[in-house]
């Protein structure tokens, strides 16, 4: 007898790199405004407020190379490229010196946007959830485990769209590095294993569509490539 009355859900995940098992994912956590250059862009102030979050299903998440049709309801459909970490222990109150010992790597990923359903909710004190967490806006590169590549705090964070460079800067310009952003949200939300935390986006965000070839990278951990088909 199945312990679920419908046929449960499939599990979502993401790739690592030389392994053939994959990462489970139990929640995305996205930190808004991390990078000061951006936070102008958005008509806001990049004083060192304390970080906030926002989430996306899980489920959201797709693989480097996938096709992202263009979303419903949106006509201003946006790229942020952005350093994934991937979580491969928990924790409660982390205190910032013991944060990167919860990392199991890294990724390059891309928060997909609907940017008019985010503005228009932002601008009328709704949530974001529909402009952030609709299906497929989560593409995630392989995962790169730290103890290959180390903790990233420097290297170039770069993407383009069509072969153009739109966004290029560096993880060392991050407001909140990944220590202080592991440590912050663990005193709202206890962390555990298969956590994915998406960083933040530099300057340079923009639209996109159909027909569009998006890549994008981060120094040291590789590259993400997605298309936009109608
Ligand atoms: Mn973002």
């Amino acid at each position: 007898m199945s312990d679920y009355v419908i046929p449960a859900p499939p599990r979502a995940s993401v790739a690592v790199k030389g392994e053939a098992a994959r990462f489970p994912v139990r929640r995305i956590y996205c930190v808004g405004r991390n990078y000061a250059a951006h936070a102008r862009e958005m008509g806001k102030d990049p004083d060192r407020e304390p970080p906030f979050f926002f989430q996306k299903p899980s489920d959201a998440v797709v693989d480097d190379g996938a096709d992202i049709a263009y979303p419903p309801e949106t006509s201003n459909f946006h790229y942020e490229i952005e350093l994934v970490v991937a979580l491969g222990a928990g924790g409660f109150q982390v205190p910032v010196e013991k944060a990167l010992e919860l990392v199991y790597g890294y990724a390059v990923g891309i928060d997909l946007t609907r940017r008019d359903l985010q503005l228009a909710a932002r601008d009328q004190g709704r949530p974001w959830s529909w402009g952030k967490g609709f299906d497929r806006s989560a593409p995630c590169a392989p995962l790169r485990k730290a103890s290959e590549v180390g903790h990233l705090d420097k290297g170039r964070i770069w993407l383009s769209v069509n072969g153009e460079t739109k966004q290029d800067a560096d993880l060392s310009e991050l407001i909140w590095p990944v220590a202080d952003i592991i440590s912050i949200l663990s005193r709202s939300m206890t962390l555990h294993p298969g956590d994915l935390i998406f960083t933040g986006t530099p300057a340079g965000v923009g639209p996109i569509k159909p027909g569009d070839k998006v890549a994008g990278g981060v120094d040291g951990l590789g590259e993400i490539h997605i298309q936009v088909t109608p």
